[in-house]
Parts: C-alpha cells; structure tokens; sequence
C-alpha cells in the first residue's frame, strides 16, 4: 500500500478497536486503490480518504419486546449511515445472533461501493440487530419489528434512509416493519423501504435479484474465456434467499446445481437440487437442510467439511462472511473449478482471495457480483416514485442490463489499470471514484 493508504489504515484500525471484519473490508478496497491515488492525486486532497472511512452517523438503540410467554427481551438495534454521496444511504437489515457494530460496519462500508457499482445514486447503510428470528413465533417477529421500527423511523425515510432485508430480514419483516412505519408517520411512503411485498408496492424480481445476479455476473465472466452456464457443476453455500435464486437461475442456464448449506450443515445432491422441495423446505417451512435429505433420494447430509469440497466449474457462495478459506480456495482450484462467483458480502477470506489470484480463475467479488438485490432495490424505488409497476420481463431485463454494465465497467476499469481481468482492482477503483468524485464536489462535510 502506498503511504497515505497505509496511514489510513493504520488510523482505522487505532479508531476502531476489536472490529476485524471492518479492518479487513477496509483494508480489501484501500490495498486496491493506492494505483488511482497515484494517478489522480486529488484523491487525496481534503482528508478524502480520512472522510470516507468514518460513517457520517451511527445510530445505536434498546429494543425491548415481550415474548410469547409474557417475558421481556432486550436485544440492540443499529443503523449504520455511512455514506450519502451519491444518494440516500441504502443497504439491508440483518438481524442475526453474530451482529454487533463490527459487522454493521463492515456491511455498510462494503455497501458504498457496491451501490456506486450499480450506478443507480444510491448512498451506502446497512443495520440490524442481534435479534435471532430462528424458533421465534410470527407474533414474536412482530413485535421485535414493530419495537425496532418504534425508533428506526425517525431516522429514515425515502430521501433521507431506505433500508431493506439482508441475512433473517425477508418479506415477513419487511411487511412488519413498514406497516409501522406507516402507522408512526402516518404516511403510505413506499418508497421508505424496499423488499416490500407485491400487495403493497414490491418489485418483481426484488427476491430473485440477488441470487440471479450473481448468476448472471458468472456468465459474463466466463463468456470472456469462451465458458457458459451450460452442462456447468455448480456448488451453491448457503440456503437462504440468494441461494435458493442462484441454484434457480444456474439451472435455466443449464447448469447443474448439486449443494447448498444452513448452520446445521451441508447438501450434496449428485443428481442437481430439487428447487421445488428446497424452496418448501426453506421458505415455506423454514426448515432445516436435513428436512430436504429426508425426504429427496441420493441427497447426503453433511456436516464435516465443506460445500466446497465438491469438485465444481462454478462456486457460488451465497452464505455469509469469511466462509470460504485459504484451504477451501486452494480445493476449489485443484479440482478444476474456473470461476467463483460471491452473492454473500465478503464470503472469501482474504488468504482465500490470493488463491483465487495467483491462480487465475475468474474471481467476482462480492460488492460487484451480488449487487443485483440493492440494484433491484433502486428499481423498486423507481417504480415507486413512478406509482408504476413492472412487468417480471421488464425488471428482469433490467438487472441482466445492470450487471453486464457492473462487469462491463469492472473489466474496462482493470484493464486502464494495467490489470487485465481483476475484478477486485476493477471494482474497488471503479466504486471509489464515483463516490470520491462526488464527495469532492461537495466539499468538506
Ligand atoms: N442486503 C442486500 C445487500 O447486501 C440488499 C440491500 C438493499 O436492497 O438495500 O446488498
């Protein structure tokens, strides 16, 4: 890293104690960008850098709710408004036992540069809470969402804040927590948040985007090596929203989808995932994946090793942060598997990420290849603003534009670079210089 990189590094990390997924998003985009520096020095101008890793306001709340047995829960509510450059902040809610204000942060850092990726004039947040919906009742959803919104609404709003789902935030929540909203404010604002349901001003597409997205970013980057989805074995983590919409979109482009994944362990299905019974397991029942195995033959369940233990032409991982290691990346790589597309945010460590380079195989990085959800998300804000309402092929042709464009501008980017076929520098430098360019214009705030 160059010096002014370096410093800002080390300033983050003596600011921010005791938060590693922050230091290590940090440190994932400032490494990349030390060649834009160089060449355009007024990137470094008015503390720029300095600015840019400091959120423009944390928000940290109680949020008391009652459960079913009449008991009274405490859990911590977050919002995270990093950064506003480029429009309203906007990224999802994840409410998940593992949540605290290192990854709120390190969601809502990556969030800026995505959504600058998307070209949509989107601003970067992210928030949540260490709320754990698993085992919870519908009623007990509730009222944590309603408690949760009872403070969040004073801090966002379609101009101001839009958040949406993330990781154990779906369209229960989302419908929740908007009728809330609307009943705080007294305002029918849809355009507030996204994820909404189709009843009441949701996209089409909105629950696919993310996984079909980092689908389609795959394509793109195995058609610059002559590669296609077709007759592909692809190895899916994860089993939640993403996933389930990967496997969907890899197999209308006739690949072979044969794992997916939960905390409980992992799927291998040689035969290629049943959807239709995935889909009652997870989004009906809210099941667990050993639901799926007892009742798809040929499927085994696992729980030592890892998805990525299959030999595959594509990996997708669609779980959560720092799931794939150096170890993982080094088997992915042996076994012959020629591109890795992430829908999670961060999945890959960074030792992961070295694998990936050194060896050449195609590598999209989360903040480009799973932007199709937040993407989806300005979409259903335009359709909004519009009082409109698109068709499925409508939206859908859309995000295939959007993502094209992203790898598109990625590639374009690494290649002013000198670095053909990065994604990583193509993605960093790319994101960061449309937010820099806005920020300078206005001025120091
Ligand atoms: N949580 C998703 C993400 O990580 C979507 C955010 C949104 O739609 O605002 O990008």
């Amino acid at each position: 890293m160059a010096n002014r990189v370096e410093e800002v590094y080390e300033e983050v990390v003596r600011r921010n104690p005791a938060e590693p997924e922050f230091h290590q998003a940090v440190h994932e985009v400032l490494e990349t960008l030390a060649p834009a520096i160089e060449k355009h020095p007024h990137y470094a101008d008015y503390a720029l850098l300095d600015r840019l890793v400091e959120p423009e306001r944390q928000i940290i709340f109680r949020v008391p709710w009652i459960d079913d047995e009449g008991k009274v829960r405490v859990n911590r509510g977050y919002r995270v408004e990093f950064n506003s450059a480029l429009g309203p902040y906007k990224g999802g809610l994840r409410f998940h036992k593992s949540v605290n204000r290192n990854i709120i942060k390190f969601l809502g850092f990556e969030q800026i540069f995505k959504n600058a990726l998307t070209a949509q004039r989107i601003g970067g947040g992210k928030g949540g809470s260490d709320f754990d919906p698993h085992g919870k009742s519908n009623n007990e959803v509730m009222r944590f969402c309603q408690s949760f919104m009872t403070e969040l609404y004073r801090h966002i709003g379609h101009l101001t804040d839009v958040p949406a789902g993330d990781i154990g935030v779906g369209g229960r929540e989302i419908g929740y927590l908007f009728g809330q909203y609307k009943r705080l404010t007294n305002r029918f604002e849809p355009g507030v948040l996204t994820g909404k349901g189709l009843a009441y001003g949701g996209s089409l597409v909105r629950t696919e985007a993310t996984g079909y997205g980092a689908v389609m970013f795959a394509q793109s980057m195995l058609e610059t090596r002559n590669e296609s989805f077709d007759g592909a074995t692809v190895a899916v983590s994860g089993s939640g929203n993403v996933a389930i919409y990967a496997i969907e979109k890899a197999q209308q482009l006739g690949g072979k989808a044969v794992t997916f994944s939960d905390s409980s362990g992992w799927v291998y299905d040689p035969e290629g995932v049943d959807l239709d019974l995935l889909k009652q397991v997870k989004e009906v029942e809210r099941g667990r994946v050993a639901d799926y195995v007892e009742r798809k033959k040929g499927a085994e369940l696992h729980t030592e090793g890892s998805v990525w233990d299959v030999a595959c032409d594509v990996a997708l991982p669609s779980a959560t942060q720092n799931e794939l290691n150096e170890d993982n990346a080094r088997t992915l790589v042996k076994n012959g598997c020629k591109a890795v597309s992430e829908g999670a945010n961060m999945p890959s460590t960074p030792e992961a990420i070295e694998v990936f380079q050194e060896s050449k195989i195609l590598y999209g990085l989360g903040k480009a290849a799973n932007a199709g959800g937040v993407a989806t998300s300005a979409l259903e804000m335009q359709q909004n603003a519009a009082r409109a309402s698109w068709s499925f092929e409508r939206a859908e042709q859309e995000l295939a534009k959007i993502m094209k464009d992203i790898h598109d501008d990625c590639l374009a980017t690494a290649e002013e670079y000198g670095a053909p076929g990065d994604y990583v520098l193509g993605a960093n430098i790319t994101g960061f210089t449309r937010v820099a360019d806005a920020m300078l214009e206005h001025g120091v705030i």
